[in-house]
Parts: C-alpha cells; sequence; structure tokens
C-alpha cells in the first residue's frame, strides 16, 4: 500500500455498477473520488439475499469474482493516486447467517458491512415491514432482529447505517430510547467485544432526515460504551455523493469524543487520527 502525499480522506461506502441500483462504472466512481480528494475509497457492493425488494431480483448478488478483479487491476492503476479497498455490503438476515459466511469467505475482502436491509423478510425501502407493526413495535423487532442475525460467527467489519429504517419512516424518530436501548445494548457490547465496529453513513442526509445513520443518541451510546472502531462513508450510488458531509462528520465525531476513524485492510482495522 503507497501512502499518498494529501490529506488523508476516506470514503467506506460506496456502490458501483456491480450493484443492482448503480449505474456507475468503477472506474468512473474512482476518478471521481480522486478529483475530490478521497485518498482511501473502497467499494461495498450489494450482497442481499432473500432482500424482497419491489422490481428486483430476490437475491441481490453479482459476479464476485470478476468484481475482485476489476478491484485488483484498478488498485494497481491508481495506485499513486488513491487507495482502493475490496469491501462488499452483506444484508444481514438471522436465517442467513450461514449462507453470508460463506460468501465472505470465498473472496479476499478487506472490509464487510454488515446491514440489515429486511426485518422479517419485508424490505424497508418499500416500506412493507412497517405495514405489519405499530412503531414501537417495528424499532424492537429492527434490533431484536439484527442481534439475531449476529449471533454466529460472520467476519464482518462494521455494521451498516444502524437506524436506517428512519430514512423509511422518519416518525420512528419519536419511539423514545428506553424502548430499544436494551438490546442496542446487547448489540454494541458484542461488536465491541469482537473488535468489530459500527459506521457513519451520510446517506440519510438525502432522505431529508438532516442527520447520518446512526444518528447521535446511538453514536453518543457507542462512544459511551467504549467503542472506539468507526468508519465514515458516503453511501454515494453515483459520484455526486462520494465524501458526502465527510469534514462535517469528522467534526461531529470529534464534538463526541472520538480520536480516530478507521478503515480496513484486509479485514484488519487501521487507525487514523481525526
Ligand atoms: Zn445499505
Ligand atoms: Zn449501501
Amino acid at each position: 500500500m503507497h501512502t499518498l502525499k494529501r490529506k488523508f480522506m476516506m470514503d467506506f461506502h460506496t456502490h458501483c455498477n456491480y450493484s443492482p441500483d448503480s449505474d456507475t462504472p468503477m472506474e468512473d466512481m474512482i476518478m471521481a473520488a480522486i478529483q475530490i480528494g478521497i485518498t482511501d475509497l473502497a467499494f461495498t457492493d450489494h450482497v442481499d439475499i432473500d432482500a424482497d425488494i419491489d422490481n428486483y431480483p430476490q437475491d441481490w448478488d453479482f459476479d464476485r469474482n470478476a468484481f475482485e478483479k476489476d478491484i485488483f487491476s484498478m488498485q494497481e492503476k491508481y495506485q499513486e493516486k488513491i487507495n482502493i479497498y475490496q469491501g462488499l455490503e452483506v444484508g444481514v438476515q438471522p436465517h442467513l447467517i450461514e449462507k453470508n459466511a460463506e460468501i465472505v469467505k470465498g473472496n479476499q475482502y478487506d472490509f464487510v458491512i454488515a446491514s440489515l436491509h429486511s426485518v422479517e423478510k419485508r424490505d424497508l425501502y418499500h416500506k412493507k415491514f412497517f405495514e405489519h407493526h405499530n412503531d414501537i413495535e417495528a424499532v424492537q423487532i429492527y434490533y431484536t432482529e439484527l442481534e439475531k442475525s449476529l449471533r454466529k460467527p460472520m467476519d464482518f467489519s462494521v455494521l451498516g447505517h444502524l437506524d436506517l429504517y428512519l430514512r423509511y419512516k422518519p416518525e420512528l424518530k419519536n419511539v423514545a430510547a428506553k424502548h430499544y436501548d436494551d438490546i442496542v445494548h446487547v448489540i454494541f457490547k458484542k461488536i465491541i467485544e469482537d473488535g468489530k465496529g459500527i459506521e457513519l453513513n451520510a446517506g440519510g442526509f438525502r432522505y431529508g432526515l438532516n442527520q447520518n445513520n446512526p444518528g447521535m443518541t446511538l453514536l453518543k451510546l457507542y462512544k459511551e460504551m467504549k467503542g472506539e472502531v468507526i468508519t465514515l462513508g458516503s453511501d454515494a450510488h453515483s459520484p455526486k455523493y462520494l465524501g458526502s458531509n465527510y469534514k462535517e462528520n469528522c467534526e461531529l465525531l470529534k464534538s463526541i469524543g472520538f480520536k480516530y476513524v478507521t478503515t480496513f485492510k484486509k479485514m484488519k482495522p487501521v487507525f487514523h487520527k481525526l
């Protein structure tokens, strides 16, 4: 890995056209990332089995070997300009633990995001899940299903966009923390003990949320519980959003007391002073 002369700037949550919801070629994302000053860029394309999203295939998957080959060739081509990482965003659900573990073992990933996009096999994006539960229940079940999805080992680096449900049903912000605190404690305790972390995902701003995912309550709780591992990602599916809210989010993390942000190389954390 080259030490680049430019000031460190990371984006560890991006998608290109290996994901069904992006049509941007990998190289276009890389060139745009270099332009805006990103030094460390991870592609985290989607594998989401039983995603159950209308108008999309049931399973989101792609040619992961071709992706790896592209990543390796881009790493070489752009090594003087940017550090590129092979990542993956895996959709977790309790019944997928073994299957996801196999997928993650299949290639040489640097970084894996574990994200809960579908709850009780109903997708959040098209709000099917919310039709079946009142607000308190919906939030409780979301975290319970996430906790269940982490009970057996699966090699991942961070939990993706905690409180994702707010993007699709912002009113759930009114559900008081006391209704889901216990279960989030269990989740944070487990990931902290396992040396895993969370991400700060700027995508919420594009959903008119005026916050990242997760928001302040969970970030502060994670810090209070001595969580140290935190990555920054835009969740960009096109060049326009690469690195979004980066500076603001570094400041935000500092204001909460975080001293470092984290990148991952071959699934091992590397800490960068904020
Ligand atoms: Zn996601
Ligand atoms: Zn994503």
